[in-house]
Order: C-alpha cells, then sequence, then structure tokens
C-alpha cells in the first residue's frame, strides 16, 4: 500500500471516503509541537504563561501544547464569532465566550488553529491589548499567507498551508471533521450536503 493510501486507511471509517488528501499527518503535528514548545520554554524561561485558545478549532493546539511546556502556563478560552460565509470570514466579530480572568500583567499567548485573511486575530488581539497585559504573542497551527489582509506578527507559526480549504486537528466543515488526527482536505462533494 502506499504511504499516502496507508494515511487515508487510518481515518475513521465514517470519514474517510470524503477525503481528498492528507496534507499533514499526526506526527508532523506532533513534531512540530515539540519544537514549538521547545522555543516557547526558552522565550519564556522565568515567567509564566497564560495560553489563550480561540474555541473551537484550537481545542487540540491547546491541549497538545500545554502539555508539552515546562514554564508554569495556566490556559483560558474565548469564542468568537466571526460574520461571513461558512468558509471565508467578514473580520466582523462578536465575542460570544469571554476570558474568565483578568489578564492585566500578564503573559498571553494566543493560540490559533490557523490564521487566513487574519481579521479575526487583528480584532482579537487589539481587544486583548486594551486590557493593558504584560505582552501578547501569537501562535497558531496553520497559517494561509496568501490570503493575509492584514499584517500580524504570528510570533510561532507550525506549517504554511496554500489556499485551500483544511479540516481535522479541531477544524471543521459544518462541525464535522474536527476529531480527525490529522489535518486533510475534502473532496468537492463533501462540501455538497
Ligand atoms: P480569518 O479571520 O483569519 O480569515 O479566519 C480565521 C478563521 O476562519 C479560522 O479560525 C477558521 O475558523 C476559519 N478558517 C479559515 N481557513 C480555514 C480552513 O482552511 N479550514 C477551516 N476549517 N476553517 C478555516
Amino acid at each position: 500500500m502506499s504511504e499516502s493510501a496507508e494515511m487515508l486507511e487510518r481515518l475513521p471509517a465514517a470519514y474517510r471516503s470524503q477525503v481528498e488528501e492528507v496534507l499533514i499527518s499526526r506526527e508532523r503535528i506532533a513534531e512540530k509541537l515539540d519544537e514549538l514548545a521547545g522555543a516557547i520554554d526558552r522565550d519564556y524561561a522565568g515567567e509564566e504563561l497564560l495560553l489563550v485558545g480561540v474555541l473551537k478549532g484550537a481545542i487540540f493546539v491547546v491541549a497538545d501544547l500545554h502539555r508539552r511546556l515546562g514554564v508554569p502556563s495556566s490556559v483560558d478560552f474565548m469564542a468568537v464569532s466571526s460574520y461571513g460565509s461558512a468558509t471565508t470570514s467578514s473580520g466582523v466579530v462578536r465575542i460570544l465566550k469571554d476570558l474568565d480572568a483578568e489578564i492585566e500583567d500578564r503573559h498571553v499567548l494566543v493560540v490559533e488553529d490557523i490564521v487566513d485573511s487574519g481579521l479575526t486575530l487583528d480584532y482579537l488581539l487589539k481587544n486583548l491589548r486594551s486590557r493593558r497585559p504584560a505582552s501578547v504573542e501569537v501562535l497558531s497551527l496553520l497559517t494561509k499567507p496568501s490570503r493575509r489582509e492584514v499584517d500580524l506578527p504570528i510570533r510561532y507559526v507550525g506549517f504554511e498551508v496554500p489556499d485551500v480549504f483544511v479540516v481535522g486537528y479541531g477544524l471543521d466543515f459544518a462541525e464535522h471533521y474536527r476529531g480527525l488526527s490529522d489535518i486533510v482536505t475534502l473532496k468537492p462533494e463533501a462540501y455538497g450536503g
């Protein structure tokens, strides 16, 4: 069996036939998170860190990063809704769930699944900075640089992806596919409903 066929074989049977290609395997994700956690440990040595996960897409990135960190860290979450179509963002953002705690004077690391146009993150960063944290940086597992509409400082990037719609490892399409361990692309008929 070819490597790509083997990768498809590992996906849950219910979803396998809808997947076009495994773009980033679970092994590559794990290796990248090891690498990023090492960099964060070095950069924040002697400090305490608050990871702010953006729901729901960042759930696995937050969990898998948090347990790799050596520096003392805690976790909080925000949920935002971006008004737009199912697959694009408008930049108009509403906070559905705010942080539980104050962030004044704390070192904040925003953890994202993907930065596409950057409009959602741009809004979020402005909002968080207004709360006077000691610092705010961003980690995004994925980035689509070709789609960027605003210039954003992303300190830690996992993988650059082309302008394709990806799902898995927290990323959904209509709330499906989030639980896949790999990041994959879908066959056109999967969007058809
Ligand atoms: P932005 O505001 O950067 O354009 O959009 C960010 C949000 O759009 C992400 O947090 C994610 O919810 C959604 N998004 C952008 N690209 C993709 C993609 O390829 N797949 C999925 N599942 N969601 C995406």
